[in-house]
Formats: structure tokens, sequence, C-alpha cells
């Protein structure tokens, strides 16, 4: 089958046609083999410039790649978004900092557009969805996915299913045990210091006053990090009993920092929960994402297959 994928990110979103070989089933964790046959980057404007060009890139690579017909298009978006199918803003980016795309129907706009079922999802639970169809969370029926970069985001996979609960889970804005001798006052323009204030990107660099990319493994930065992550690593385990969680995004894929973090979880758990008292547990339990910098689309994708009819 050939769906249509849009990755929708606060500074772009990524358009694409994937194509699908034999049954891809979250129940059994079957691999199934995917190709991104085409893709499109298209800047995060105004809602009618992104939406319109990214509806022109489907109709017009549907017609060349899948004159057949799309099976479904996935869109995984970056939020806070609504999830509640029942619910007459199903679909929308709601209550977003980004003034412009303030209540904005997205899913709904690209159905009526394209004719064809459409799954919504927020982009770290698309994510989610793709690294159990393909990537490092297959077979598993809890697990969680965050990604740490310019913000942190967390997708959660919950008794076999992506979890929305009352919207959807804001794994990044858990606040945080401070860590004692930090000064810092933290970025979040919510919460201060909420995890994503004190552990994004954005954060170390007003910590240090550089940019992360610039500051050497060996930075007292990353030893802090690695710290913040572990305390909300540790809580997430305590409430959500994943089996594994997946760390991505440019700060969560440093060299070093997946090792790190599992060690440090194990010490805040102090041995309290059994099946992460080894530290080939703990090894095993904090991992990185495999689908890499096609996470994005290829989450969308893997929600496609899911649209409702
Ligand atoms: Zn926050």
């Amino acid at each position: 089958m050939k769906v249509g994928a849009i990755e929708a990110g606060g500074t772009k979103f990524v358009c694409g046609i994937v194509e699908i070989d034999g049954s891809a089933s979250a129940a059994d964790g079957s691999a199934s083999a995917t190709r991104i046959l085409s893709r499109k980057s298209i800047p995060t404007t105004s809602p009618p410039e992104t939406l319109g060009e990214s509806l022109e890139f489907f109709r017009r690579e549907a017609h060349a790649l899948a004159p057949e017909g799309l099976s479904a298009l996935g869109i995984g978006s970056f939020g806070p978004v609504d999830l509640h199918e029942s619910s007459p803003t199903w679909g929308y980016i709601t209550a977003t900092p980004k003034p412009r795309w303030r209540n904005t129907r997205v899913a709904g706009y690209f159905r009526d557009e394209l004719g064809l079922p459409v799954a919504f999802d927020t982009d770290v639970n698309g994510a989610a969805y793709g690294e159990l169809l393909w990537g490092a969370a297959r077979g598993l029926r809890d697990f969680v996915y965050i990604t740490v970069g310019t913000g942190i985001g967390g997708g959660v996979y919950s008794n076999g299913a992506l979890l929305h609960g009352l919207s959807h889970p804001e794994l990044g804005h858990l606040k945080v045990q401070r860590e004692p001798g930090d000064p810092f006052a933290g970025a979040c323009p919510f919460h201060k210091d909420c995890l994503e204030g004190m552990a994004s990107g954005p954060a170390v660099a007003a910590r240090w006053n550089a940019r992360p990319e610039e500051l050497p493994q060996a930075h007292e930065a990353w030893e802090l990090e690695a710290r913040y992550l572990a305390r909300a690593f540790a809580g997430f385990a305590l409430i959500l009993s994943p089996e594994r969680i997946l760390l991505g995004g440019g700060v969560g894929l440093r060299p070093g920092m997946a090792e790190r973090v599992s060690t440090l979880v194990g010490e805040e758990l102090a041995g309290y929960l059994p099946p992460l008292a080894s530290r080939e547990a703990l090894a095993r339990f904090v991992v990185r994402p495999e689908l890499g910098a096609d996470a994005g689309l290829l989450g969308a994708a893997a929600l496609a297959i899911q649209a409702p009819l």
C-alpha cells in the first residue's frame, strides 16, 4: 500500500509518499519494509500557505507515484492538538504558542480536500508508533518515546495502544527536582523549571551561554543533562511501567547520553524496581530509536495504516 505522511513540525512540514510492503501489524511486531518514494520539506509559515503547499504536494505526487490512489494519510503534528474523535475540533492544532496556528483545522482539511481517511496524532506518538512497527520498540506493549531537542516531547504506548487520555501526554513539562547547586531559573515560558525548561536544547544554551553542539563531550553540562533526564525517566518508569524508553532528538542522541541516563535511572530508583535491578537490564531500558532522521515521516506513515476507513 501507498500512504501519505506529514510530519507537521513547528518550523517545517515534511510531506511524503511512503510505500509499505506486507502487513504491518502492531500486534505481532511484524517487520514490513517501507520506502519513502518522495518527500518535500515546507516551511511552517501561516496555515493557508503551509497547508496549501502540502496539499499541492499530495495532489501532484499521488498523481505521479500512486495512480491507483493513496490508501490513507497520517499526520503527526506539533501541539497541543485535539485527539478526541467525537470532538467538533478533532484534528485541530489548539492552544499552541505559535499565534497564527492557534485553533487550526488540519486533519479535516486534508480529509476533505484529498478524500482520504486521515489518522492524526501528536508528532511524538507518531514517532513512537513508527518505532513500534519498524524500529527499537518492535513487539513491545508498553514503552515511551521521548525526544530531547528544541523542546522535550514524549509519546506513550501503553497496554498495546497509544495513550491519549484527557488530551495527550506532555512528558516534557513534568516538574523535576532541581539538582543541588544549579542556579538556572529554567527556560519554559509556562513553568520555568520543568524538564523542558531545564534540559531542552535552548535550556542548555541559556544555562551555559553557548550553543549545545559546541559544548565539548567532557563539559559538565552533559552530566547535569543526564541527571535531569534520568530523574524524569525514573518517574516515567514508576508511573507508566514501560518496558523500554527510547531517547531521541538532537540532544538525546548525543554519544553516551542514553548510556549515562540508563545508569543514573538506576541510581534514582535505588533498586526499587526489581526488573531494572541489574546494569544489563538498565542498558536495555534506555535505548536510541532506530529510524533516525526518518522517524517523524515514517511515524506519520505508521499512523496512516491505522486510519479509520
Ligand atoms: Zn513547561
